[in-house]
């Protein structure tokens, strides 16, 4: 072959070489050159024109001067401005293989392609291309030296062929596909590449000289390389080759965490495919924000789940709240026919006195304990809810074994609990109710779990019971008692009743306890019913105050005959919670005209449970006054002696559980011993309650007990029979003492 494209025409020694000189240097060689009718341009490898002839000057209206150092593209017309460089590649191609005799005719032919002037007209040309090597280069491609081409331009605009419109249509395509966002690439039907827009190369990076090759092949591998799946994208390929009037759209996944969209189609003329365009995308942009949103979506929901869960729990113990437990209960409820439900409804006993003794913090972990201990007693799946306060409730379903997981609940609670140090004993009352053969509610459910926890805390706390229907009838009671009493309040009809207090020192009755007393329909209620009702319903207030009033006025005479001697009232903590208490109590005594030193308050120590130092101030505020104050029942629930510094107290009331302890009076009771004694060492005076026998009277009157009251003296009495109570009481200390009283029979 000869490396020219224009045989005969321009073709020189081929290889060979041309003077650095140009044209003119070779004689003979420059007038050939100059006279050619074809535009002559020497093109270096980089696209720029070295040399050009006159003729070249002439076609395309440029001075030599402005030709030579551009770029040859100036030259063509958009849409054919690449087909040189093709041109080119092919000729070196050839050359380097020197395969004359296969000579590719269609590859190093002249090329049709569109010439543009200075004055911006275009005409129809035909390119033909030779390259020679300028330095010591062989020729091949492969020498040091420059390799450049001839070009031969020659101006085809005369020729019949030539078609207008058909150059517009190519015109108008060309700028089309070149001013799309969209990277296209059109392959023939052999595969081979026939073209591609300035996107296509942009976006997967393909260098210009790599498409003019024509190697396909390397094409395709740069192109693969830079996919996360080549597999993928070359058997997609292959489908779509075995299928030419398939069309497609997929995604392709970078390496570089780009992506493109795919489409693909047949290229057709007339209804024949020839071929197949394919169309890429960046979509990068859009699946990144695509992303960030699923992203953001998915955080959401997890959000949002997080925050259902934690609207479902019980902040405090993590066990599900009242929300969750409803609702289980409610689709238990749902269930098929048969299913066995059980609630069992708990609270702790005598929480409060934890939570006032040992603080809301210590409350706290008591009921984080609780709920550990519970979540052990029962399934994997139970619900155990904390519904408020010290209040749990287990929901079993299917269970065969409710009394069972209930015993093992209270039993729960045996093993003490150790809170700050403090070791605690809890204990619970829990109720069970079941659905039965007759349907069942859910609120219903809870009520008779409700009903049932009452009935055992009624029933001395610390058991489990399951709802009866006469467990109904206990809360009727209840709400008839609190009805009942507040018609006797109405009504006036507390009595009170008091009983002697004696004094062992003086061996006479110092003091009287004044005690309400509520006879209905002519028997008498104990107080240990109908104090707490009136403390639940508020009625302690006003029959506090009446118990005061009728001591004071029913006591006044007994009262003035010696101002030592006091009367003791009994004062609920909800009496106290009122602020105008010690107000109230001190305008008693002067309407009454007692003196202030003749009252004894007689409080528990749960009302010094409250944080609220509001009472401490009543309380000092009625002892300047000269009233007194009693602990009573001293020793029961959640007492301690270190407790009693400081609470403005004048004198502890043993609780009647540690006197009757006291059988034959000879045993040994230290705790009687350390209570007295601790009691006296803090300055306060001793009573002891319940004083039965003269074995307890004796045992305590030998540990310095100031003063007995009890059964042994005498027992609560109305005013009418006050006068024999205390001459008995008088006479049973005086005996005890060896001393003979005046009246004693
Ligand atoms: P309390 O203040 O400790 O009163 C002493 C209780 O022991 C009285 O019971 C009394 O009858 C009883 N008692 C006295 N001596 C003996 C004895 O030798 N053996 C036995 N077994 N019991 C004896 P009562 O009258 O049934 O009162 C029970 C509780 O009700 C009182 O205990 C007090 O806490 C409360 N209470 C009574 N009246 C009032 C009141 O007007 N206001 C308030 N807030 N509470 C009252
Ligand atoms: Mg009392
Ligand atoms: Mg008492």
């Amino acid at each position: 072959m000869t490396a020219s494209s224009y045989p005969g025409e321009v073709s020189g020694e081929v290889p060979g070489e041309v003077p650095k000189e140009g044209f003119s240097a070779v004689p003979g060689y420059g007038d050939l050159v100059e006279s050619s009718p074809d535009a002559l341009l020497v093109v270096a490898e980089d696209g720029t024109i070295r040399m050009v002839n006159t003729a070249a000057e002439r076609m395309f209206g440029y001075l030599r001067g402005e030709l030579v150092g551009s770029d040859h593209r100036i030259l063509l017309a958009e849409g054919f401005r690449n087909g040189l460089e093709r041109l080119f590649f092919n000729l070196r191609r050839d050359a380097h293989s020197h395969a004359a005799d296969v000579d590719d005719e269609t590859d190093t032919a002249p090329v049709e392609a569109y010439g543009v002037r200075r004055d911006g007209t275009e005409f129809q040309a035909e390119v033909a291309g030779s390259i020679f090597v300028t330095g010591d280069g062989t020729g091949n491609g492969t020498g040091n030296g420059a390799v450049s081409m001839i070009a031969a331009v020659r101006d085809t605009s005369h020729r019949p062929e030539n078609d207008d419109s058909l150059r517009e249509a190519m015109s108008l395509l060309s700028a089309t596909l070149e001013s799309t966002a969209d990277g296209i690439l059109v392959v023939s039907s052999e595969g081979e590449i026939a073209g591609v827009n300035n996107q296509f190369l942009t976006m997967w990076g393909i260098p210009r000289e790599m498409l003019a090759t024509g190697d396909d092949e390397a094409v395709m591998g740069f192109v693969v390389d830079q996919l996360r799946d080549p597999a993928q994208f070359v058997e997609k390929v292959e489908a779509l080759y075995a299928d030419p009037a398939a069309e497609s759209h997929d995604i392709l996944e970078f390496r570089d965490g780009r992506t493109f969209e795919r489409y693909s189609r047949p290229q057709k003329v007339a209804d024949q495919v020839v071929g197949r365009v394919w169309s890429f995308r960046d979509v990068t942009a859009a699946k990144v924000a695509q992303d960030r949103i699923t992203r953001a979506m998915a955080d959401l929901a997890a959000q949002s789940a997080q925050l259902k869960a934690l609207a479902f729990r019980d902040g405090l113990t993590g066990l599900s709240n009242r929300q969750l437990f409803n609702d289980s209960l409610a689709s238990a409820l749902a269930g098929p026919r048969g299913t066995a439900v059980d609630v069992l409804l708990l609270d702790l006993d005598d929480f409060k006195e934890v939570n006032d003794i040992l603080g809301h913090h210590a409350g706290d972990q008591m009921l984080i304990e609780v709920g550990r201990r519970l979540r052990t007693c029962v399934r994997p799946n139970d619900v155990v809810a904390r519904l408020g306060g010290d209040e749990f409730v287990v929901l079993l379903v299917d269970s065969v074994e409710p009394e069972a997981v209930a015993a093992r609940i209270v039993d729960s609670l045996r093993l003490p609990v150790w809170i700050d140090g403090t070791m605690l004993r809890p204990s619970l009352s829990l109720g069970i109710a079941s659905i039965g053969e007759a349907a069942v509610d859910a609120s219903e459910l809870l009520r008779r779990a409700d009903i049932a926890m009452y009935a055992a805390k009624t029933a001395g706390k610390n058991r489990y019971m399951r709802f009866q229907p006469e467990m109904m009838k206990a809360l009727v009671d209840r709400n008839d008692l609190e009805a009942g009493l507040r018609l006797a309040v109405d009504n006036g009809q507390i009595a009170v009743h008091y009983q002697p207090i004696v004094s062992a020192g003086s061996g006479t009755v110092t003091k009287v306890e004044a005690l309400a007393r509520w006879a209905r329909d002519g028997v008498l209620v104990p107080p240990k019913q109908f104090i707490p009702a009136a403390e639940r319903s508020g009625l302690i207030v006003e029959i506090g105050t009446e118990v005061l009033l009728r001591g004071c006025t029913e006591l006044k005479p007994w009262l003035e005959e010696d101002s030592s001697r006091s009367l003791a009232v009994n004062v609920s903590g909800v009496q106290l919670q009122h602020g105008d208490f010690a107000e109230l109590v001190l305008a008693v005594m002067e309407s009454c005209g007692v003196d202030p030193r003749q009252l004894v308050l007689e409080v528990t120590e749960s009302v010094f449970f409250e944080d609220d130092c509001h009472v401490i101030q009543q309380l000092m505020s009625l002892r300047t006054a000269g009233v007194r104050v009693a602990l009573d029942d001293f020793g029961t629930g959640f007492s301690s002696l270190g407790r009693l510094q400081g609470l403005p107290v004048d004198t502890l009331k043993i609780d009647q559980s540690f006197v009757a302890m006291i059988n034959t009076g000879t045993e040994q009771l230290p705790i009687l011993n350390a209570m007295i004694g601790m009691a006296h060492g803090l300055g306060l005076t001793v009573t002891a309650e319940g004083v039965e026998t003269a074995a307890q009277a004796g045992y305590l009157m030998n540990l310095d007990c100031d003063s007995l009251q009890g059964f042994l003296f005498s027992g609560p009495q109305p005013e009418a029979a006050l006068q024999p109570a205390l001459d008995r009481a008088a006479r049973a200390i005086a005996a005890l003492k060896g001393v003979r009283v005046p009246g004693n029979r």
